[in-house]
């Protein structure tokens, strides 16, 4: 049975975290002298920009908490799901000792988190339909693997990984089983974190920066069993989510009607970019996303990728990545744009034919 205690770098289990003076005093008071803030009022105007901000943003935990059906104590708040990468290396993974497991093609911030804390990384690459290979990944884990990461649906690949080869993963791995969620709001299937109960060992990321339109504010969220929860919140910088950060993401979490709208404008120009690229001959491979981009195989994605620059159109170049040669990475624009891109994809087309 895995506990989160047997994992954790023993030095942090004993750890005794920054108190800060919010956390000392949680009630209410007429007077705060409690904090050396500027009672004076801020520059930056706004009623409390004087004041530090919550440090477990309560008010957005309790909102999350019903939007997601989680409780509030398995869920952990980041400074973008980025801050989580790195919290989690730091709780699991003794520098220079310990790796984790990695499946490329995928979100490059897992190894440059690992690079930054001097932990060893071990590659399974996706197989051909970008799907996990359960026995390659089971043969890769020794003692010092502390952490597997999945992304579902996969960046920059745009598929869902196999539930069923998810689940023997994290039946099977004797560690830390982070399933990258960034994208889930574009698909139709239940989230991970609907059985975090049924598996100790899991951890599951979320972020307002894509679907939710908040990349700006940074925002990202962990869910776990409590006690990962805990040791996460211990280790965390204690004002981590900014006061501006918590006002209007509280506010924006109220909007699930216009976030479904949103949602549903974008899945629908993903239908009709994917039903485009198909049709033009110089795509020889569309794959099939459950994201807000698309990942396509052309020709000669350098060349095509400096075309679209030149045109003031910027995609994604992804053709050094593992099994992505000649990929270009696209992300679902407004319906204006997307209709820029098959002017341009089309005009590039036609300057091709002429050669
Ligand atoms: C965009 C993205 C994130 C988001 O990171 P934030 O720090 O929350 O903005 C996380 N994981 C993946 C796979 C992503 O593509």
């Amino acid at each position: 049975m895995f506990s989160i205690d047997n994992f954790i770098r023993p030095h942090l289990k004993s750890l005794k975290p920054y108190s800060s003076a919010r956390d000392e005093f949680e009630g209410e008071a007429s007077v705060y002298l409690d904090a050396n803030e500027n009672n004076l009022g801020s520059l930056a105007g706004g009623v409390d920009y004087n004041r530090y901000p919550d440090p477990y943003q309560k008010t957005i935990k309790e909102k999350l908490s019903k939007l997601k059906g989680i409780r509030p104590e398995q869920i952990f708040i980041g400074n973008g799901s980025d801050e989580a990468i790195d919290l989690l290396m730091r709780l699991v993974c003794e520098p220079g000792r310990n790796e984790v497991l990695l499946l490329p093609p995928t979100y490059g911030m897992y190894e440059v988190s690992a690079n930054i804390h001097n932990v060893g990384i071990q590659r399974v690459p996706l197989d051909e339909h970008f799907q996990p290979v359960f026995e390659k990944i089971a043969e890769k884990q020794t003692e010092s693997t502390k952490i597997l990461f999945l992304c579902s649906p996969n960046n920059p690949t745009g598929n869902i990984l196999e539930p069923a080869t998810v689940e023997k993963l994290i039946r099977s791995f004797n560690g830390l089983v982070v399933v990258d969620e960034a994208y889930i709001d574009f698909t139709d299937i239940p989230s991970w974190s609907t059985r975090l109960d049924e598996f100790p060992n899991l951890l599951v990321m979320q972020t307002l920066s894509k679907a939710w339109g908040m990349a700006g504010l940074r925002l990202g969220m962990a869910f776990a069993s409590p006690e990962i929860i805990g040791y996460l919140n211990k280790i965390k910088p204690p004002y981590n989510i900014n006061v501006v950060t918590q006002e209007l993401v509280s506010a924006a979490l109220d909007k699930t009607a216009q976030l479904q709208d949103m949602l549903q404008v974008i899945i629908k120009e993903r239908t009709r970019l994917v039903e485009a690229f198909e049709a033009l001959p110089l795509i020889e491979k569309v794959y099939p996303s459950d994201a807000n981009f698309v990942l396509v195989q052309v020709h000669n994605a350098n060349e095509l990728y400096a075309y679209l620059l030149e045109r003031g159109v910027v995609v994604r170049n992804r053709s050094t990545q593992p099994g992505c040669a000649n990929c270009l990475r696209i992300t679902i624009g407004t319906p204006a744009e997307n209709d820029n891109l098959l002017e341009s994809l089309n005009a590039y087309s036609a300057q091709e034919a002429t050669l």
